[in-house]
């Protein structure tokens, strides 16, 4: 039976085709009757069918999933065990390895599964988590956590579909025994290829093989790149370099860049061209970033956020990621990417109308990692959802709960 859902709204810019939706322009919202037959959404309309089972929809907004392209749920919930943390990046670091020693099979499920649960009333359809690579004292070695968390992505399919992305250090792929090891691990399970980049000594080799091997394997590559604000750091620059010598096909971001915010004019400018037309997709995590940069004493005069307004501006694919949550990087949090884009909105100067910025957290974090277009007029009913709330800036601020358009 058709179904009828009196006076709902969509934002504009996540319909590919608003003139055809129909409804009426009410800010950066499109509102109407919306009919939905079977599992197919036809659009607004202004003559309903005979017999359609008619809903009121007001005070709610018609979104598409959401995308969730960078976590960390090996060490997600670990914070209220650790006592006092605080301090830079490598503080973090030090911190979580310490807490490494209570990273159970049973701790790890039970802290990945409470962020899947998040995740999925969030509406998240796909999510990507990082995971630290090494074991006890091996850093090559394939930890625990990549086995368990896969399983845990297995027993949440058909929910969330999560995926994993390897984490060690960039000098490890430049042994080509090790790169060739993880490079499987990562096949394995469907993962992409990852490594993180802090002006390490044998990054240019690293580089290298991470692109021979996703090449070789078919898998994404997705780097925390100059997660610092020193501008000697040229992580990014190289990766750009090596996905226009090989002629990469992608999907590949880069996440962090913090030292981004060193370049100006035209120096920036052709690494961002670079970027554009290397297809290098580019990820702002403002959470864990304003928390960790900027700690030289005293209250931070630096946001330690990447260019991200300068990238989208150059045709750089830009995103949002929640990256840590309630951990020696970032002490609070929830995976929901509506919370991190109201995060994001004051520390990236992202100005209303928001409808311009949801994409950052649905069909642009989508198309970073490789999956298809997130448009409201082109998904099935059933991939939509609805919230409740009356305008975009009360869904983002209050990021209410969302439930599936056809429950
Ligand atoms: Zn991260």
């Amino acid at each position: 039976m058709p179904k009828l859902i009196r006076n709902i709204a969509v934002p504009r810019r996540l319909l590919a085709n608003p003139d055809r939706f129909g409804g009426k322009a009410e800010g950066d919202l499109q509102r109407g009757d919306l009919l939905v037959m079977g599992d197919q959404v036809i659009g607004f309309t202004q003559t309903p069918p005979e017999g359609a089972q008619v809903t009121n929809g007001a005070g709610r907004i018609l979104l598409p999933p959401l995308v969730e392209p960078h976590l960390h749920l090996d060490k997600a919930f670990t914070l209220p065990r650790m006592g006092a943390v605080g301090g830079d990046l490598m503080a973090a670091i030090a911190a979580q390895q310490a807490d490494k020693a209570r990273w159970s099979d049973e701790d790890l499920r039970t802290r990945a599964g409470r962020a899947l649960a998040e995740l999925q009333a969030a509406g998240v359809s796909h999510a990507r988590s990082h995971v630290d690579w090494g074991r006890g004292d091996d850093p090559h070695a394939t930890p625990r956590a990549w086995d368990v968390l896969a399983e845990v992505a297995q027993e949440w399919a058909g929910r969330v579909t999560l995926t994993l992305s390897c984490l060690p250090e960039i000098d490890a792929f430049a042994d080509p025994a090790t790169a060739a090891r993880i490079a499987a691990d990562v096949a394995r399970v469907g993962g992409s290829l990852g490594a993180w980049c802090l002006g390490h000594p044998k990054r240019r080799e690293g580089f290298a093989a991470a692109f021979d091997l996703a090449t070789r394997h078919g898998l994404a590559l997705d780097f925390h790149v100059d997660e610092g604000q020193e501008s000697s750091l040229d992580g990014l620059a190289l990766i750009a370099a090596e996905a226009l010598r090989t002629g990469f096909q992608g999907p590949l971001l880069c996440g962090h860049a913090v030292s981004l915010m060193n370049r100006q004019g035209e120096d920036l400018t052709r690494l961002l061209a670079d970027m554009a037309r290397a297809g290098i997709s580019l990820c702002a995590l403002p959470t864990t970033n304003l928390y960790l940069q900027s700690r030289q004493g005293g209250t931070p005069d630096r946001r330690g956020i990447t260019r991200l307004a300068e990238a989208a501006a150059a045709g750089v694919t830009t995103c949002l990621g929640t990256d840590n949550v309630q951990d020696a990087f970032y002490p609070l949090g929830r995976h929901d990417p509506l919370l991190t884009l109201a995060t994001a909105i004051p520390a990236l100067h992202l100005d209303p109308p928001f409808g311009d910025h949801l994409a950052l957290i649905s069909g642009n974090a989508a198309k970073a990692m490789g999956l298809g277009p997130l448009s409201v007029d082109r998904l099935p009913a059933h991939r939509l959802m609805l919230a409740e709330a009356t305008d975009l800036a009360s869904l983002i601020t209050s990021q209410p709960p969302r439930r599936p358009l056809l429950a």
